[in-house]
């Protein structure tokens, strides 16, 4: 049967890799193989028992209808008090504005400030969908690339470098999905410093795994008085409540982009889920320890892969500070020859482990570094050591 063509838009979109890698894992399970699956970057924990209560409880008190467009007012309070309790920063209730998932914030701020040729800056490795979501919004992602001496954080140097008169944003996760780095104050400060020579660039920090931090300490590039106004913060619960399918993400911005990203989801989606939203406002107000209990166990796990992954050769690792991936420079195995493959590429090495170690991992490639492989531990004990065992046996 003919097909009407698809749009060049919709043509030239890549499918999200950590989807894709996650479906094809799927798969290969329907079909009786054991898979073991850290291609995806989704906590392994049920939600918390009080948030499920209050998500009932929502249920029975009929919250039905729509909501507004950017939120209930009782969960933009509820991010306002979180953004002064974790960040020390001060949003009024119009600068805030929920969304179906961080990843429709990023789409709206996206298409809420790019006109075609706008450019993006994105330190590599970045979260896989931060080059469509540009691409989308008709915005030219501009890559750099950073290393694992520079424990895959971009250099003041390496920014001022990228700027061109088109450059719009610079966007960034800190704790770094997939490298699980995270800048510290002093060096966002630097960053900042080359920032104030370019006033009408807008910065997205993406924080969503803000919780999720293994002592480092969290600092917002919002909290430097002179970037409030030009700072976007994103965040949500999928990570760090365990809350991934409920999709609720936010932002905290100047009036006028927080006001824009309202407009163009009321002619998208509308607000966002009636019940999720009533469960977030209890989330987000119960004190972080109640949440503490999944973050020590990524911590124990981070340790266990770290101390893994050292024993295997052609396995090299930062030590990720947040987070729950973690992205080894695979690159010492291009060119060998595993079980009659040859493997050019992460994304060969991706796939070697996943045909015959029966793992699930992602290709580096996909963000923005084609040496490594990202690993995540969202993943029982007994479940990354075995993944980690077969990976050995096969590749030795
Ligand atoms: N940003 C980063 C860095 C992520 O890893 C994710 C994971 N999905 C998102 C945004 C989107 O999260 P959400 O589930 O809230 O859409
Ligand atoms: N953010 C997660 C990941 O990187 C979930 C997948 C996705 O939303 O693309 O694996």
């Amino acid at each position: 049967m003919s097909q009407t063509p698809l749009s060049q838009k919709i043509n030239s979109l890549q499918t999200s890799a950590t989807l894709a890698m996650a479906a094809k894992a799927r798969e290969l399970k329907a079909e009786g193989i054991d898979i073991i699956g850290l291609s995806l970057g989704e906590p392994d924990f049920n939600t918390p028992d009080f948030i499920k209560n209050a998500a009932i409880q929502a249920i029975n008190e009929n919250y039905n209808s729509y909501t507004p467009v950017d939120g209930y007012a009782e969960l933009k309070e509820a991010i306002q008090l979180k953004f002064k309790r974790d960040n020390h920063l001060n949003y009024d209730l119009s600068q805030i504005c929920v969304s179906t998932g961080a990843k429709q914030s990023l789409y709206n701020v996206a298409s809420a400030m790019l006109d075609p040729g706008d450019e993006v800056i994105l330190p590599c490795p970045y979260w896989v969908s931060y080059s469509d979501i540009v691409g989308l919004c008709d915005g030219v992602p501009v890559e750099v690339k950073t290393n694992i001496e520079q424990d895959f954080k971009m250099t003041p140097e390496q920014l001022r470098e990228a700027i061109t008169p088109k450059t719009k944003m610079l966007w960034y996760s800190s704790p770094c999905n997939p490298s699980g780095s995270v800048y510290t104050k002093e060096e966002l400060r630097a960053l900042a410093d080359v920032l104030q020579e370019f006033p009408h660039i807008i910065v997205v920090s993406d924080e969503i795994y803000e919780h999720i931090n293994f002592g480092s300490g969290h600092f917002s590039m919002a909290e430097f008085e002179d970037m409030y106004d030009r700072t976007v913060v994103v965040n949500g619960v999928s990570k760090a409540f365990a809350m991934t399918g409920w999709r609720i993400g936010y932002i905290g911005a100047p009036t006028y982009i927080a006001k824009a990203c309202t407009k163009l989801q009321g002619q998208v989606t509308s607000g966002a889920n009636c019940i999720a939203q009533r469960a977030v406002i209890t989330a987000l107000e119960a004190p972080v320890e109640k949440i503490k209990f999944m973050i020590d166990e990524f911590a124990n796990r981070r340790k266990l892969i770290i101390d893994l992954l050292n024993q295997l050769e052609g396995f090299e690792c930062n030590e990720p500070k947040g987070a729950f991936y973690i992205f080894p420079n695979v690159s010492a195995w291009f060119g060998k020859t595993v079980k009659g493959k040859t493997i050019k590429n992460a994304t060969d090495f991706s796939m070697l482990l996943l045909e015959e170690a029966h793992v699930a991992t992602v290709t580096g490639e996909a963000f923005g570094n084609p040496d490594c492989i990202r690993i995540s531990y969202a993943a029982s004990e007994a479940q990354i050591k075995e993944a980690i065992k077969r990976i050995g046996e096969v590749l030795m």
